[in-house]
């Protein structure tokens, strides 16, 4: 399987700041050919700079980092996945731990909003993961499991259309970073969850996040199941996000 690099550039940087960005990363993607054969690309603006960073990117994909579950209407300051699609966006970030913890984002809502991206032809990069109280107490699994439960009972997810992305909140923009041990436990766990729900389960990437940097990340991708990674801080840099690409 190809590994997936997507960069979430969540509320970072105005335009030039996004031009000179994707500039950065097409030309670096450019002058190493191999890497396109090895990994897909996509980053994922702010919404406002969206239009601005697709016209720029060539190998790179375009995602957003939520969309609203609704089609169109009075919904101030939501934006449709239809509205996605009409400019080009390929991918939709759902379910981030920062959207459940400051906009209440529940599991429903998560899986409303995938229903919605696939009826618009999106792949949803679908995000899940624990507390650092809940590994703490040893319920990963326990919550990680109840997450993908209702998001996978609700949607319509193939392998097609979705990607599951597993983040430890406590390891997200901290500088700590699971254990390949852990990350092999839970990408296992949720690999096996997959195949029990969905007939093309073992198809759907799973992708790693959680203060991934060029460092970490060749031993991170050595763990089976580990299908490329979702990258906040680092995907601001160019030499970061290339270099975690070349680490797959
Ligand atoms: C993220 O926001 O999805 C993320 C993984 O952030 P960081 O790489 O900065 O930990």
């Amino acid at each position: 399987m190809k590994k997936l690099i997507a960069g979430n550039w969540k509320m970072n940087g105005n335009a030039k700041e996004a031009g000179a960005l994707i500039i950065g990363i097409e030309e670096a993607i450019a002058k190493n050919h191999g890497v396109v054969e090895r990994c897909d690309f996509v980053v994922c603006p702010p919404f406002l700079h969206i239009h601005l960073v697709k016209e720029l990117a060539s190998v790179c994909a375009l995602g957003a980092q939520d969309c609203s579950d609704k089609h169109h209407g009075a919904y101030t300051g939501d934006v449709s996945p239809a509205m996605l699609h009409d400019i080009g966006v390929k991918y939709v970030i759902l379910g981030h731990s920062e959207r459940r913890q400051y906009h209440m984002e529940s599991d429903s809502m998560i899986a409303a909003k995938a229903v919605a991206a696939h009826a618009n032809e999106l792949i949803t990069i679908v995000c899940v993961g624990e507390t650092e109280s809940e590994r703490e107490a040893g319920k990963q699994e326990h919550v990680v499991g109840g997450q993908l439960d209702t998001i996978l009972a609700a949607s319509t997810i193939n392998h097609k259309n979705t990607v599951i992305a597993y983040e430890p909140v406590w390891a997200i923009g901290t500088g700590k970073t699971a254990t390949a041990q852990d990350i092999a436990a839970m990408h296992g766990f949720i690999r096996g969850k997959l195949n029990e729900k969905l007939a093309d389960g073992a198809n759907i990437r799973i992708l790693y996040g959680g203060s991934v940097k060029p460092a970490n990340a060749a031993e991170i991708f050595g763990v089976a199941d580990v299908n490329g990674a979702l990258i906040g801080g680092a995907s601001l840099k160019v030499d970061d996000f290339m270099g975690i690409a070349a680490a797959a």
